[in-house]
């Protein structure tokens, strides 16, 4: 036998699920380095069928080999599962697997648990929620837009450092209004711009750091400046990327800063609520649709490994609770359209094979969500506990300052955030230590 033969049967599975997710999406393909020889992983697991049921199925059939995917899906999906979580806790042990310039996020490593839960609730809590009407946005100029968001940077910081911050950076054009780029040098970015060609992001470079803003003339544009102003002032500030656990916390505070000001300046409220709900809801969606991965991050760091018994069990109670809350017709038309929520077995199934498959495709994905989500999460307590505690806006530009000199504790806990009720707690000094000799959760 060939070298296919020392594998373990999960990992011909893994090999399966890959060659599925290539057949979806090229892309996937092209950047997957594994070559796929499929005829001799269906042989091989189909040696191990014969092994296990005493069955000989003859591999190359087409009918056979879904037959086969299933048998060693049923028997590794949960090992698999496991498996990938831990991967995903081995990149935020030490994201310079994914992204050479990050240093391992201790708060984030100290409060696993909690965190993971706080990802949970927010996907959750929009569950359900209709959907808000859009309200058509007024023009700006240009012009008007800057003026606004100088007036802001003025209110935010009083002694004006930030304002010729900002006036330096327009006229040394490393504030970049994004459309303005000739057609040539935006095709560099090409890859990271939203579907409709517009690009809102802040860089750094060894040279220094710049920002993309791409205006709409709408007022959403102020919110939008105030987020990549605040990257470009951390950046300027401190010349290094600040932890995950704050990178999105004061831009998104700023932003929802920006449109709390704009309402006293007697801007229409409609629209500016209308903003806020959109900024905050595609950061609902981001936590929503993937709220199952977060809940099986929390059962394994819990249990230590993923059990299916446990997974069926709570899917169990979770439908029924649901269903309890559902009108006949609610239920009527779910059993039409998707019979599969009413057995929690197969549900269960679905829900593990779709994380499986998301974290093999995206294992950056708790890495790049978990800054937005609870960044939205702490920025939005410090909004709403600002009328009563206006010492918040001083304490912010601090926090912002310096951000990966204080521990995130003490930040959340000067907003209000009431940290230690969510579990939380300071960064645990002797996990540091440990963990910078060891690189790894497991
Ligand atoms: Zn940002």
């Amino acid at each position: 036998m060939d070298a296919l033969a020392d594998r373990e049967q999960y990992e011909l599975y893994f090999f399966l699920e890959q060659h599925l997710l290539a057949q979806e999406d090229p892309i996937y393909k092209e950047n997957t380095s594994i070559a796929f020889d499929l005829a001799s992983i269906y042989q091989e697991v189909s040696i191990r069928y014969f092994e296990q049921t005493g069955i000989k199925l003859d591999s190359t059939k087409d009918e056979n080999q879904k037959q086969l995917y299933e048998w060693i899906q049923q028997k590794e999906r949960y090992h698999l599962l496991t498996e990938q979580l831990k991967l995903m806790l081995d990149c935020i042990a030490n994201p310079s697997i994914l992204d050479e310039s990050s240093k391992p996020d201790y708060f984030l490593i100290t409060n696993l648990l909690p965190l993971v839960n706080i990802m949970n609730d927010e996907g959750v809590r929009t569950l359900g929620k209709t959907k808000p009407q859009v309200v058509p946005l007024s023009y700006h100029s240009d012009r008007e837009i800057n003026k606004l968001v100088e007036e802001i940077l003025v209110e935010i910081d009083p002694t004006e450092k930030w304002l010729s911050i900002y006036q330096r950076a327009q006229e040394e054009g490393s504030f970049i209004d994004y459309l303005s780029l000739p057609p040539e040098m935006r095709m560099n970015y090409q890859m990271i711009e939203e579907p409709d060609g517009s690009l809102n992001a802040t860089f750094l470079t060894s040279t220094g750091q710049f920002s993309f803003v791409t205006y709409q003339n709408t007022l959403e544009d102020v919110a939008t400046i105030l987020h990549e102003f605040t990257h470009y002032i951390y950046y300027e500030k401190n010349k290094e990327v600040a932890s995950l656990t704050l990178r999105e916390f004061s831009p998104i505070f700023y932003e929802k800063y920006g449109l709390l000001s704009l309402s006293r300046k007697g801007y229409p409220l409609e629209e500016l609520l209308s903003i806020d709900r959109k900024r905050r809801d595609n950061t609902g969606v981001l936590a929503r649709s993937n709220a199952c991965l977060y809940n099986y991050l929390s059962m394994l760091l819990q249990d230590g490994t993923i059990r299916e018994e446990k997974d069926i069990s709570f899917n169990f109670r979770a439908q029924n609770k649901i269903l309890s809350m559902m009108t006949n017709k609610m239920k009527r038309d779910i059993k039409t359209n998707s019979p599969e929520f009413f057995d929690p077995i197969k549900f269960s199934h679905i829900n593990c094979d779709f994380a499986v498959m998301y974290l093999i495709r995206h294992p950056e994905s708790f890495y790049t969500e978990y800054p937005y989500v609870v960044g939205t999460h702490f920025a939005t307590k410090a909004i709403n506990n600002l009328s009563k505690n206006q010492a918040i806006l001083v304490r912010m530009k601090e926090y912002t300052e310096k951000a990966n000199e204080i521990d995130p504790y003490l930040i959340f806990e000067g907003i209000g955030g009431n940290p230690r009720n969510l579990g939380l707690t300071p960064i645990d000094q002797d996990l540091k230590t440990c963990l910078q000799k060891k690189k790894s959760l497991f």
